[in-house]
């Protein structure tokens, strides 16, 4: 399995997890999703990985920053 952060890499094409990869796996080698045979270079996937890591946290981090703001404002207007 390929982890950006804490978050696993989904194929883009199935949304699969698990892949494929040579030992010692580089940037520029292709791995497979176990999947749908789906074949992508390891940098591609990072990249994906990334924006999936956004759309995952931002939400995520929206909600807290919303919670803290409503404490921090908390019996301030009334
Ligand atoms: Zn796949």
């Amino acid at each position: 399995m390929i982890k950006t952060k804490n978050i696993a890499i989904q194929c883009p094409q199935c949304g699969h997890t698990d892949f494929e990869q040579p030992d010692n796996v580089q940037d520029d080698d292709f791995v497979k999703c176990v999947f749908c045979g789906h074949q992508i270079m390891l940098c591609d996937l990072k990249e994906v990985g990334v924006q999936q890591a956004k759309e995952a946290i931002i939400p995520e981090a929206k909600k807290e920053i919303e919670a803290m703001l409503k404490k921090a404002f908390k019996g301030k207007f009334k």
